[in-house]
């Protein structure tokens, strides 16, 4: 159980001012950034240097004027560095909220009287139990043994605190001496890591006004609504669902081209700017019992509102280098990729009926040159005549590779033979993201497959909203709009409207 988090000063609660001055200073001195900085944290750091208090801050500036002929006076120099060291108001958002669940408070960092400046000039350490300076303890964070040092002074063992940082090294030797780490690189990673870290931590026995399953665009634009209408909401999610892997999305309003990535990423930011709490997890279970009961491994969350949005997995054929050409030349989505085989010497891989259906629409819609691939499907006689007479190639037999380097050029067949492509669109049908909801005995379609839900996204279990390809069309604009509707009108039912 962690009991209390440590946070780096510099690149973490505040901008690295130290870098970022260095670097200023080097460019104004016409010096090679890397290089000047290199020197100047060697010569802070060198045995009896500056950042553990056994030299002052003159001698310093004086060896490194001498060292890398950099002009300016102490003054000014350090200027140029306290003033880049500014302190992010998100981070002390987060600070005063671990504080707010009982967690101890702490800051190491590898600094200098400066922080003791930096903290008049603006204010952080009364939102700190604990701080660590290198320049005070006489020890950096090269020193491996000030990691156990701090963690006794706190009176905790190593595996009871939380180390953030974002310097590779700390991290590595924080994590050696038994301590848990983030590695800091931007705040929607941290939080979502923070959230992995604390979980069982911290006792959880809210219930929030709504549960999100699932940070795709349905779940997000869920979240950011009700976010914006200042409710409690929690967002869980396990990572690296389909919107990830979509690389270029070009028919999402207002974006010529985005990648799903940036979606997701954007997305989480704006949805925790409307303090949704997100949290990675899986979620195994959701029972119906005095609103809803969410199991993330052995945790229970509660809520009000339960809204799904987990999205689904497509049916990828066993062919080697699929995923060499995934999303840029092997598609699975008509309307997401459609149009990215537009005049191209396509071929249809299925396994059904739908298959035949598509090889025509393909052909009214994108391209004269395409061939159809049954696996080993035999579609009625009638429609191998049409087939022909629209002039669609139709081959049956298992392709087994896709041939080609840069650029997909063939595909190939366990018996051998090859035939020229560059691109495929993949058949085969997807499943659904659903096992959790497998108790709940929720109404399906006639092919007992998608969610039957009302206009407003409700199961036919009330409270418990399904967005998205679980119910509907598997498009980025269409979950995010149910996902506006759900949470719409579960702020509704929470106002009592
Ligand atoms: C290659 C590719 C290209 C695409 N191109 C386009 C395009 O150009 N345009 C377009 O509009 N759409 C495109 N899509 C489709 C688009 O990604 C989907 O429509 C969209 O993902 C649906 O959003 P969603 O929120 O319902 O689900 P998803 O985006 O699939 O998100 C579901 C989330 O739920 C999580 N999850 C699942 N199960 C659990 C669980 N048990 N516990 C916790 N979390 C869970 C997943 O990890 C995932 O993060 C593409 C999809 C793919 C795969």
């Amino acid at each position: 159980m962690i009991r209390a988090v440590m946070f780096d000063f510099g690149g973490v609660i505040a901008e690295e001012g130290f870098w970022l001055g260095l670097t200023h200073i080097a460019i104004q001195n016409g010096k090679d950034s890397d290089g000047f900085f290199n020197a100047a944290v060697e010569l802070i750091h060198k045995p009896g240097g500056y950042v553990v208090g056994m030299s002052d801050e003159s001698a310093w500036w004086n060896e490194l004027r001498e060292l890398t002929g950099i002009y300016g006076s102490d003054q000014k120099l350090r200027e140029i560095i306290l003033e880049r060291f500014v302190v992010r108001p998100e981070m002390l958002q987060v600070v005063y909220e671990l504080r707010s669940k009982g967690l101890v408070i702490a800051m190491l960092s590898d600094q200098t009287n400066w922080l003791d400046e930096l903290d008049e000039r603006m204010p952080f350490s009364h939102a700190f139990d604990h701080v660590f300076n290198s320049y005070k303890i006489h020890k950096s964070k090269r020193d491996p043994s000030v990691f156990r040092d701090a963690c006794s002074a706190l009176w905790l063992k190593p595996e009871e605190v939380l180390f953030i940082d974002d310097n590779d090294g700390n991290i590595a030797r924080a994590k050696h001496e038994g301590l848990n780490v983030i590695h800091f690189k931007d705040m929607v990673s941290f939080r979502v890591e923070l959230e992995e870290h604390l979980r069982g931590s911290i006792p959880d026995d809210k219930i929030y006004d709504c549960i999100i399953i699932g940070a795709g665009p349905g779940g997000l634009q869920a979240a950011i609504y009700l976010g914006r209408y200042n409710r409690q909401v929690l967002l869980i999610d396990r990572g690296g669902g389909r919107t990830s892997h979509a690389r270029h999305i070009e028919n999402f309003l207002t974006q010529k081209v985005i990648s799903g990535k940036e979606i997701i990423t954007l997305g989480m930011e704006q949805a925790m700017n409307f303090n949704v709490r997100i949290m990675k997890g899986t979620v195994l279970k959701v029972i119906e019992e005095a609103g809803f009961k969410v199991n993330v491994g052995e945790k229970v969350y509660r809520s009000k509102f339960v809204i799904v949005s987990t999205g689904g997995r497509e049916n990828i054929p066993e062919i080697e280098n699929v995923y060499k050409f995934f999303c840029e030349s092997f598609f699975t989505c008509i309307d997401c990729d459609g149009y990215r085989t537009t005049g191209k010497k396509l071929v249809i891989i299925g396994n059904s009926i739908q298959s035949v259906r598509l090889a025509f629409a393909m052909k009214q819609m994108y391209t004269k040159d395409v061939t159809l691939v049954l696996f080993f499907y035999e579609p009625p006689d009638s429609y191998i005549e049409e087939l022909q007479d629209e002039g669609i190639g139709f081959i049956k037999g298992r392709p087994t590779k896709i041939i080609g380097n840069e650029h997909m050029e063939a595909l190939e067949f366990e018996d051998g033979r090859r035939i020229k492509c560059e691109v495929i669109m993949s058949n085969f049908g997807f499943k659904l993201n659903n096992e959790f909801l497998d108790g709940l005995k929720l109404k399906r379609d006639g092919k007992g497959f998608k969610y039957v839900t009302d206009h407003n996204y409700e199961s036919s279990m009330k409270g418990l909203y399904i967005l998205g390809p679980l119910t509907g069309h598997d498009q980025v604009v269409i979950a995010a709009g149910e996902g506006a509707t759900a949470a719409i009108e579960i702020n509704k039912r929470l106002l009592d409207l």
